[in-house]
């Protein structure tokens, strides 16, 4: 048996384990709203019509006119754009630009997982920073330890995931401003969701790299289309390492038609933000009784009834979020194996997160599924443990 090389020997195979469900609610993946409001023939006269698509040839290497239309909605040039298939396969093309075996890259903790796998396949060493309490991120503490650690690379991902944390474009500017001989990597999956985005900053900086991707608020995950936008110095170094053909023909056309009718994610952006406080509202409100309230005879106005609620101590804990999913604290139940009991798939995590949930914003009847499946969740953990839910009963 051939051995692969050590780096390899020590990994674990990736494998994503999609569970059959009714709401699929685990990958943070957009609606399919955009193209589904394009009319078929549009979309066929793309993809057949128009004589663009041809299964039999390569498609467009180089994918300029993908990146004309990247560049008009980055207020760029194309020359600023390398394609990705996915933003992941950037991530992966950044740490092997800049990266020889051994040296650093530095990020918070928690944060995407990929970062690991693609350290790992670089032979890069990855080096973590922890977030505060709240899974706030500290910029001044990032830099020192840049300082103590001296990164090739540093990956920001803002918003963060899985955390939801939103640094402030001041905060992400001040970074690459102290770290010029550092490339600064700012991962902004979710960045359509808020306006901290510093990719209008990338003429200014030499070491300032922003990765995007449409399979977010555009809702296009199946297409993988990302891309990495800096400077035309910083975009060459990373074309070099880009192989060809990355990115498939169809994808193409159907990226630049949703490119076409970007102003459609608007709409689609102000649901998703309102939903997520909806949600994290609606989980932040579900709180123990009071156990020596509730079991007091005394609970006699719904204002007492609705202190003792505000008293407890939390089912679950939202944490705020800047993006298309919200982290949940579940210190007492498996909320992963409870909601997909009820049909709805949500992603859970080990190590240092364990306890910890995300779940990513749907459409607003499937939100609203969530939320009336975590109260029932809570009652029956209350029953579970004797509450009886006393508080709602303003006769005692
Ligand atoms: N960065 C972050 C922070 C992500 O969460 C994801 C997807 N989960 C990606 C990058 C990769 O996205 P894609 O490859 O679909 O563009």
């Amino acid at each position: 048996m051939i051995k692969p090389r050590k780096t390899v020997q020590k990994m674990q195979p990736y494998f994503v384990n999609d569970r059959p469900c009714r709401i699929k609610l685990d990958a943070n993946e957009g609606s399919s709203y955009l193209l589904d409001s394009i009319d078929g023939p549009q979309m066929i006269e793309s993809l057949a019509g128009n004589g663009s698509f041809r299964a039999n040839l390569y498609p467009d290497s180089d994918c300029v006119s993908l990146r004309e239309k990247l560049a008009q909605y980055y207020s760029c040039k194309k020359e600023n754009i390398v394609i990705g298939n996915g933003s992941s396969e950037l991530i992966h093309f950044v740490i092997s630009t800049y990266c020889e075996p051994g040296d650093r890259v530095l990020t918070f903790s928690p944060g995407f997982s990929m970062y690991d796998i693609y350290c790992q396949l670089c032979e890069a060493e990855i080096v973590k920073l922890e977030s505060g309490k709240d899974f706030e991120q500290n910029i001044d503490s990032l830099i020192e330890k840049a300082r103590e650690t001296d990164p090739k690379v540093v990956i920001l991902c803002n918003p963060n995931n899985p955390t939801g944390y939103v640094n402030s474009r001041e905060d992400v500017i001040r970074l690459v401003e102290a770290l010029p001989s550092t490339v600064i990597a700012v991962d902004e999956a979710y960045a359509d969701f808020g306006d901290q985005s510093v990719v209008s900053e990338i003429e200014n900086f030499s070491n300032l790299v922003v990765l995007r991707t449409m399979s977010k608020a555009f809702g296009l995950a199946n297409l993988r289309v990302g891309c990495a936008v800096a400077c035309e110095a910083v975009a060459s170094d990373i074309w070099k390492v880009k192989v060809p053909y990355n990115l498939n023909g169809p994808s193409q056309i159907l990226a630049e038609l949703a490119l076409e009718n970007s102003e459609r994610i608007e709409p689609y952006i102000r649901q998703v933000n309102e939903e997520r406080e909806k949600l994290i509202a609606a989980v932040n409100a579900q709180s123990y009784p009071d156990t020596a309230a509730a079991t007091s005879e005394v609970t006699a106005s719904a204002a007492e009834a609705a202190a003792v609620q505000a008293d407890g101590r939390p089912f679950l804990r939202a944490y705020p979020s800047g993006a298309n999913f919200v982290l949940i604290e579940s210190p007492d139940i498996d909320l992963e194996d409870a909601l997909l009991e009820r049909g709805i798939a949500i992603r859970s995590f080990g190590g240092s997160l364990a306890g910890f949930y995300r779940i990513s914003i749907g459409e607003p009847d499937q939100n609203q599924e969530v939320i009336k499946a975590i109260r029932e969740i809570k009652n029956s953990e209350e029953r579970r443990r004797g509450y009886d839910n006393r508080q709602t009963n303003p006769g005692r």
